[in-house]
């Protein structure tokens, strides 16, 4: 299989390339050139084990990774997971389950994509011998996991840039305390769409992209998708036959990313009913949904942090389909928002999504009820999903994060403080972090310096 670019401006590549490449040299993100069509697996697929299924699911895909090191690479990846089942359904009442995606290293669901990209990596390093420098911003657990499953690896050097006071005191101790010589988390003043926004600039420049062999780890990074979309299609297929084309799937959203993977699996054939867009007070895709308006805002910081994102870089790879595969109109369309910070759909329907938002205000109130109601603690991410449910639907929501990871909400909650043995055994560690400039020119430099 092959893999284009939502531009429509870079040639096509195979899986591994579209890895490595991260963002396409046209500024576009990667896509499959064709969808397989799943559902004459679906009976084969039944009771796999995650790691099984995950393989299965990626044969469709990589198919320039030999199979058995794909297998071993994606068995590897799932080994370091609390949870038995790895992604745990827990049902709050009969309508109503979460799909826990929190039992990785580092206690968010960006595990289950990172922990698969990090052994991506490894594998082609070793097949052709070049190294990479992974680049990546992060507002807080991508960072984190992007480490840990990177952390060690031959051949690879890590460098995270963050905003310096706006990730939880754990978020930051998980990317400062790893002890490892090829990471290198890096403080800016400013927020995550500054960090990004250097990054993405980075990523323009093809010739230092070249020179240093530069990828990707945020939500733009092809795998990260794919390996998500692999949680939604388990999920599925745990569901009572009955429940399974009736279920809408509840996705706390910022970066559109987790959303978008398990949207993609409808184009291969997956009846899912339908996906509701759950954000934090930072809304820019609530008011897309509602209105057909893709407008910024300032970013406003909040209690689910991961969330406070205004420009969804994965939105990019829905317009494509919402514009039948037009990637001039496309082009036009990022470059007007680009511009103008805002862009208005005449004609915006999607079928599928609906949304939600939730204020700060209203997140520690929901997290109570939430425990007083079912007995269950969620995180504050999580809590977003839990606005303006329908009781008459039936809803899985995705649990994004472990509540230990933000302990800060609950006293607003007026419940204990959750905790974690694994964030516990970080606080003896000592902690490394560097300070740069958002500026892509002192970045640039700063990596420069620290390649061997
Ligand atoms: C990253 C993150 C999100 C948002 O995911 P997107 O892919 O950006 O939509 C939600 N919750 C948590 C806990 C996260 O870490």
């Amino acid at each position: 299989m092959r893999f284009v670019s939502t531009r429509g401006q870079a040639g096509s590549v195979s899986f591994s390339e579209a890895v490595a490449q991260g963002l396409a040299p046209d500024g576009g993100l990667y896509l499959p050139d064709e969808f397989p069509d799943i559902t004459s697996y679906l009976s084969d697929w039944e009771n796999m084990s995650y790691p099984d299924l995950c393989f299965s699911f990626f044969r469709l895909f990589a198919s320039d990774i030999e199979e058995n090191n794909l297998r071993e690479l994606v068995k590897d990846s799932y080994s370091r997971f609390s949870h038995q089942e790895i992604a745990p359904i827990v049902s709050l009442k009969k309508n109503l389950k979460i799909l826990e995606l929190f039992h990785g290293p580092t206690l968010a669901f960006k595990d289950f994509a990172l922990q698969l990209l990090g052994n991506i990596y490894e594998e082609q390093i070793k097949k052709n011998g070049k190294p990479l420098t992974i680049l990546g911003a992060t507002s807080g657990d991508t960072g984190a996991a992007a480490i840990a499953g990177l952390l060690g690896k031959k051949g690879v050097t890590v460098f995270i840039l963050f905003p310096d006071g706006k990730v939880s005191p754990l978020q930051e101790r998980q990317m400062t305390c790893t002890e490892a010589d090829n990471v290198y988390p890096l403080a800016i003043e400013g927020t995550f769409d500054d960090a990004q926004r250097a990054i993405k600039e980075i990523f323009s420049d093809l010739e230092f992209k070249n020179k240093v062999g530069l990828s990707a780890v945020n939500s733009i990074n092809l795998a990260r998708i794919l390996a998500q979309s692999v949680y939604y299609l388990f999920a599925w297929l745990q569901l009572e036959k009955h429940e399974r084309e009736n279920t809408t799937f509840v996705v706390p959203t910022g970066n559109f990313g987790n959303v978008f993977a398990g949207w993609l699996l409808t184009k291969m054939g997956l009846p899912i009913k339908g996906f509701r867009v759950a954000t934090n007070q930072n809304d820019v895709l609530h008011r897309l949904f509602q209105s057909g308006e893709y407008s910024l805002e300032n970013v406003s910081p909040s209690l689910a942090p991961s969330m406070d994102i205004q420009v969804a870089s994965n939105f990019e790879r829905l317009l494509y389909f919402i514009l039948g595969g037009d990637s001039k109109k496309l082009r036009q369309v990022m470059a007007t928002f680009s511009e103008k910070g805002k862009y208005s759909f005449e004609h915006f329907k999607v079928d599928g999504f609906t949304s939600s938002s939730v204020c700060d205000e209203e997140l520690p109130q929901i997290i109570k009820q939430v425990m007083d109601e079912y007995g269950y603690l969620v995180d504050p991410h999580t809590a977003c999903a839990f606005k303006d449910l329908d009781s008459s639907e039936k809803y899985l929501i995705l649990a994004t994060a472990h509540p230990a990871k933000f302990p800060s909400v609950y006293q607003k909650a007026s419940l204990p403080t959750p905790t974690s043995t694994t964030l516990e055994e970080l606080s003896g560690k000592k902690s490394k972090k560097y300070f740069v400039d958002a500026d892509p020119e002192a970045i640039r430099a700063f990596i420069e310096e620290h390649l061997d």
